[in-house]
């Protein structure tokens, strides 16, 4: 792809067809990615599937074996990381023990000054202040706790004020609700400051709760670019579909146009009227657990706006606010949010509407 820059915007980062190789490995195929000014764009995507690799392009610390790299509309190929105007978390920067918490933001200063007219002090103390660390600057960096320690380390990253943040799983080594609590810090930070984030995580909740824009990477390769909702609501891809929150997938084919419906294992599953299918084609409906209804025990049939499936339970799960039930229909797996708990082994009816299914054609 060569649709970036040339449009007269000028994101923060373009990545153009880029390729990057280890030896023989592949890690990174032509992924072409347009990061605005001021966003936060998240990568996810599973273990190994090219996330880091993609940032550390950005940063300079990969070369690129095709493509191009723009940062701020200039081309920035070859050009060392120290002179790429980035500031970078990873997810176990260590600080430096030897230095004060003070000290370790203020290194983040050792190759430039500290933007607008203050001094490196004044700098470090609105630093301390904004990631909420204020009087804490003669600590040493042992007496901080993980989720203060990459606060500092945050802080450390935009002290010369760079134009782009580079963040490497910056939470993962924190505890789930730290993670929670510690995300929404990040997210705040980056639209006070307004400064162009690219974020990497491999947890899929995370990335939809706190970004512009997610693109799903999935061996090398972009699967999708899109907001959370529109990720969360229209996977492109089935990959997209099972990586980005719980769902149900059904193969089938399409067996007539009007009405619209699928075959899915003998059963007709009306389809939405906007699909853009022909009778024969192989489809595939997603459902996502939330939108199953549980019906009465009397038998209702499938209607044009719903469809209803007979199936069993198989277990659920207590997630706190709702239940998780993993149920059997014609030997697949269907997951259903519930509000209350259905004892195991119950014949039960699952009615979903017909706008609430999604269509996939790359089956
Ligand atoms: P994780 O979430 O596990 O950190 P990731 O999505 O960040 O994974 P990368 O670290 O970008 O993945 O790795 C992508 C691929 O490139 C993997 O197959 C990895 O083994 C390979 N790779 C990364 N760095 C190197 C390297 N320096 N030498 C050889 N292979 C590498």
């Amino acid at each position: 792809g060569v649709e970036t820059t040339d449009n007269g915007a000028d994101p923060g980062i373009a990545l153009d067809g880029v390729s990057v190789t280890f030896g023989g490995v592949t890690a990174l195929q032509d992924v072409s990615i347009a990061v605005g000014d001021g966003e936060f764009f998240t990568l996810v995507g599973p273990s190994g599937c090219g996330k880091t690799t993609t940032l550390r392009t950005i940063a300079g610390f990969e070369t690129p074996a095709a493509g191009h790299v723009r940062i701020g509309g200039q081309q920035v190929d070859g050009m060392p990381p120290e002179e790429r105007d980035v500031g970078i978390v990873f997810q176990n920067y260590a600080l430096f023990p030897h230095m004060s918490v003070r000290e370790n933001v203020a290194y983040g200063l050792r190759f430039r000054d500290p933007p607008g007219d203050v001094s490196s002090d004044e700098r470090v103390d609105e630093l301390l202040d904004l990631v909420d660390m204020a009087g804490m600057g003669e600590r040493d960096p042992e007496a901080l706790s993980g989720g203060q320690a990459q606060r500092i380390a945050l802080a450390r990253a935009i002290a010369p004020g760079p134009e782009l943040l580079l963040l490497d799983e910056p939470l993962s080594a924190l505890d789930a609700r730290l993670r929670e609590r510690l995300r929404v810090t990040v997210r705040d930070i980056q639209q006070d400051l307004g400064i162009t984030t690219v974020y990497v995580t491999h947890d899929q909740a995370e990335a939809l709760a706190i970004s512009d824009r997610v693109a799903v990477v999935n061996g090398g390769r972009i699967e999708q670019v899109d907001t959370p909702e529109r990720l969360y609501r229209e996977p492109a891809s089935r990959f997209v579909a099972e990586f980005v929150g719980d769902n149900n997938l059904f193969d089938g084919e399409v067996s007539a146009t009007a009405p619209l419906r699928a075959r899915v294992d003998g059963k007709e599953i009306r389809l939405p009227k906007t699909a853009n299918v022909s009778t024969g084609d192989s489809v595939t409906l997603c459902v996502r657990p939330e939108t199953i209804r549980l019906g009465g025990a009397e038998r209702s049939e499938s209607s044009e706006s719903e469809t209803t499936l007979t199936a069993t339970v198989e277990n659920s799960e207590f997630l706190g606010d709702a239940y998780r039930l993993h149920c059997t229909w014609n030997d697949r797996s269907i997951l259903v949010k519930t509000e209350g708990r259905q004892p195991p082994d119950d014949t039960v009816e699952l009615k979903f509407d017909t706008a609430d299914v999604h269509l996939l054609q790359d089956s």
